[in-house]
């Protein structure tokens, strides 16, 4: 399959994305995955495990597969931290499902692919996130960026605000140049210097080394991966974040070179994160499902948001959020429940969470009852 990888990125461009880069498959080993694994820093993400396979060999996802093309969509734009104590939102989070917004110019670049190339629709497959490919070590192949020490994927043009997607081929497109750096092209931290700026912001520690995330300590896996409880001693660090934490993103200096990108792809839902605080503890079934509906948020479900509203809540020293989190302790998740107590007795609420013990019966509750909790005094 011949074709002009020029005339290529030149249409892929024309669909949206911000970054085209392609990348030959053989130049790519694996970047640490299986070390990661290994440590258990994945926590309870068994997909990661059982994807590992595919994710170190493009040919058990398609066979014959040579090359990739990545891509980058940016989502940097309005701030997603309002600030003053409300609660913060991935910037990410503040769009419409990017797992969804980007499919079919997914697919309108699979047909580019085909007229270019005079490829089938079976010589390639395409990709976006969540998929068993290596799309940051790809793009640190093919000269999107390099890997940070924040292990996120950093551009010169966008900083680390970029959506990743790629399309594994069977074509044989030669590799676009990497950023060139003291080491290999893929190595973490290849443009970051002496800056530790992300890992010393780190609010949890969770970065045993440079590059790696401990996922068990991180907040962005515990305030949208994690569906149980919350460790109890990492909740005073996620303060207002109430879905995901762009901490160790938000700190980088390469983002001084951010741009809003062309976003014809996304479409922004930054009216969620103008809700507050209050709006959010008393969310119900139908409510949650008309905010959130088409949004990566609705995920994590109602549970999941109204658990992590109550460590923020918790967090806030605003003691007048005791009334909706008292209308919680009477919620049918003991997961809800459980966050409400801590919230709770954490805004130093005694006389609420005694009244509610007497009907309590669920052990995960109770635990939160009896646990340490540091008041927060109300500033
Ligand atoms: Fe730490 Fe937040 Fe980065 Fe996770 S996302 S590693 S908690 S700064
Ligand atoms: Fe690298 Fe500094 Fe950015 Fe971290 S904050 S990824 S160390 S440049």
């Amino acid at each position: 399959m011949a074709g002009d990888k020029e005339e290529l990125r030149r249409r892929l461009s024309g669909l949206g994305f911000d970054e085209v880069r392609f990348v030959r498959l053989e130049s790519v080993k694996g970047d640490g995955l299986r070390r990661w694994l290994d440590s258990g820093y994945h926590a309870d993400m068994d997909w990661m495990e059982r994807t590992a396979d595919k994710r170190m060999d493009p040919d058990l996802v398609l066979s014959g597969a040579k090359s990739a093309v990545v891509l980058g969509v940016s989502y940097y734009g309005e701030g997603a931290d309002p600030g003053g104590g409300a609660p913060s939102w991935a910037r990410y989070s503040l769009y419409a499902d990017y797992h969804d917004s980007m499919k079919p110019a997914l697919a309108a670049a699979g047909r580019v692919i085909e007229e270019t190339f005079g490829a089938s629709p079976g010589d390639y497959r395409y990709y976006v996130d969540t998929g068993p490919v290596l799309e940051r070590a790809w793009s640190a192949r093919g000269g999107v960026g390099f890997i940070g020490k924040n292990s996120m994927l950093i551009s010169r043009r966008h900083g680390n605000w970029l959506f990743l997607a790629s399309i594994i081929t069977r074509l044989d497109l030669e590799s676009d140049a990497p950023l060139k750096g003291r080491g290999d092209p893929g190595s973490v931290g290849l443009l970051c210097g002496k800056c530790t700026r992300c890992m010393d912001a780190c609010p949890t520690q969770a970065f045993p080394e440079p590059g790696v995330v401990d996922a068990k300590l991180c907040i962005s896996y515990q305030t949208i991966e994690n569906k149980g409880v919350i460790p109890a001693r990492l909740r005073p660090a996620i303060g207002a974040r109430i879905y995901g934490c762009d901490t160790c993103l938000d700190v980088c200096p390469w983002n001084r070179f951010a741009k809003a990108g062309r976003q014809m792809i996304l479409s922004s839902r930054g009216d969620i994160g103008r809700m507050p605080l209050r709006e959010l503890l008393a969310l119900t079934p139908e409510r949650f499902a008309a905010v959130f509906k088409g949004t990566a948020i609705k995920r994590i479900k109602l549970a999941g948001l109204l658990r992590n509203a109550c460590v923020v809540a918790g967090n806030s020293r605003d003691a007048s959020l005791a009334e909706p989190l008292r209308a919680l302790l009477g919620h049918a998740s003991a997961i809800v429940r459980g966050h409400a107590v801590w919230a709770l007795r954490r805004l130093g609420d005694r006389e609420g969470v005694a009244r509610a013990r007497a009907a309590e019966a669920d052990p995960l509750v109770l635990a939160e009852y009896d646990g340490p909790v540091e008041v927060s005094a109300p500033g």
